[in-house]
């Protein structure tokens, strides 16, 4: 058994990339409510992810292709698709810059 910490990983569900986690940006649907990016990746809920770096483009296929609506076992209306999009662009730049 090696003692190495396994680095988690995960597929964008825009543009099927696997990445390192702390790439990817996590998008969360609350019990209550609709889906919302959650920074942290700590908040409760069914999550996908996607791409930190790509701006809107992995949430925009993640759309045409009902990817998102799908990993979050849930339907369009619970998603606000605007405001989701505006949120990709306005992510705290601290939360885009992790160590390497
Ligand atoms: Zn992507």
């Amino acid at each position: 058994m090696s003692d190495a910490p396994r680095r988690p990983e995960r597929t964008c569900v825009g543009c099927r990339a696997v990445r390192p986690k702390r790439e990817l940006l996590r998008v969360v649907l609350p019990a209550e409510g609709r889906a919302a990016l959650d920074p942290t990746g700590k908040r409760n809920g069914r999550g996908a992810y996607l791409c930190r770096d790509t701006g809107t483009t992995c949430l925009t296929q993640a759309r045409r292709r009902r990817a998102l609506v799908r990993a979050l076992r849930t339907t369009s209306d619970r998603i606000d698709w605007d405001s989701l999009a505006a949120d990709l662009d306005t992510v705290p730049l601290e939360v885009l810059t992790s160590p390497r």
